[in-house]
C-alpha cells in the first residue's frame, strides 16, 4: 500500500491519497482543499498516477478535514465513509466554520457508508483496517495498513502531542485510553501519518509523547 500526503487550507490539514499499486485503486482521506489550485493538485496526482478513486474516507467530521468532500464527491462520484458517531458534526458544517472563524460556504456532509472498529476497506487485494479512536471527537477513527506499515491517525495522535478535547464530544481520558488500546498496540515501526504536522512512529510516541 502506498501513501501520499498533501497539506491544504488555513489549518494545514494533511489530506492523504492511499492506493494499492497492483490495481491502482485509491482512497482519498480527509480532503481539505479550499481552492481551485488545491483541487487541481489533488486531481493531477490522481490522473498522473492513473488511480481509480474507490473511497472517500473521513477520520472525523471536523470542518477542516471535510471541507473538500463536496469536490471529491462531484468529481469522482465516490460515496463517503466515516463513523456514525460523528454524524452530528457532518450536519453542522456551517456552524463549525463560524466557530473556527472561517468566512466560507460549506455544505453539510452525510455519511453514506458507516465504518466501525475492525472493518476492512478494500483497495484491490489489499485493505485498510478501521480502528476506532474516540476522544478528539466521538466518531474519530484511524486507518491502519499492515502491508504499508502505516496508520493514518486523524486528530487523535500527533507527533509529540494528541488532539484537542475541548470541542463538542471531546474527552481527554477517552482519547488517551483509545490511543493506548488501539494505536500503541500496533508494531513499533508503524509510521504514523497524523491529521496535522509531520509523521512519526508508534515506537517513538510510546517512548516520548508527553501525554503518556
Ligand atoms: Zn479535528
Amino acid at each position: 500500500m502506498k501513501i501520499r500526503r498533501f497539506t491544504f487550507n488555513m489549518f494545514a490539514v494533511n489530506t492523504y491519497v492511499v492506493w494499492d499499486e497492483a490495481s491502482g485503486e485509491a482512497a482519498i482521506v480527509d480532503p481539505g482543499m479550499v481552492s481551485a489550485s488545491d483541487n487541481r493538485r489533488l486531481t493531477d496526482f490522481i490522473t498522473d498516477n492513473k488511480l481509480t478513486v474507490k473511497h472517500l474516507i473521513n477520520t472525523h467530521l471536523h470542518v477542516d478535514h471535510a471541507i473538500g468532500n463536496g469536490f471529491v464527491t462531484e468529481t469522482y462520484g465516490t460515496p463517503m465513509s466515516a463513523n456514525s458517531k460523528d454524524g452530528f458534526l457532518g450536519q453542522a458544517m456551517q456552524g463549525q466554520a463560524r466557530m473556527f472563524g472561517l468566512d466560507i460556504d460549506v455544505n453539510n456532509v452525510t455519511i453514506n457508508h458507516e465504518l466501525n472498529n475492525g472493518d476492512r476497506i478494500a483497495l484491490g487485494d489489499d485493505y485498510l483496517e478501521v480502528l476506532e479512536v474516540p476522544g478528539h471527537s466521538p466518531g474519530s477513527i484511524a486507518l491502519y495498513s499492515p502491508s504499508g506499515k502505516f496508520v493514518i491517525t486523524g486528530d487523535a495522535l500527533f507527533s509529540g502531542s494528541i488532539g484537542r478535547t475541548d470541542l463538542p464530544g471531546g474527552n481527554q481520558k477517552q482519547l488517551t485510553q483509545s490511543i493506548m488500546a488501539r494505536l500503541f498496540t500496533l508494531p513499533d515501526d508503524t509510521t504514523v501519518y497524523p491529521g496535522h504536522g509531520p509523521d512519526t512512529t508508534i515506537g517513538y510516541e510510546k517512548q516520548f509523547n508527553p501525554f503518556f
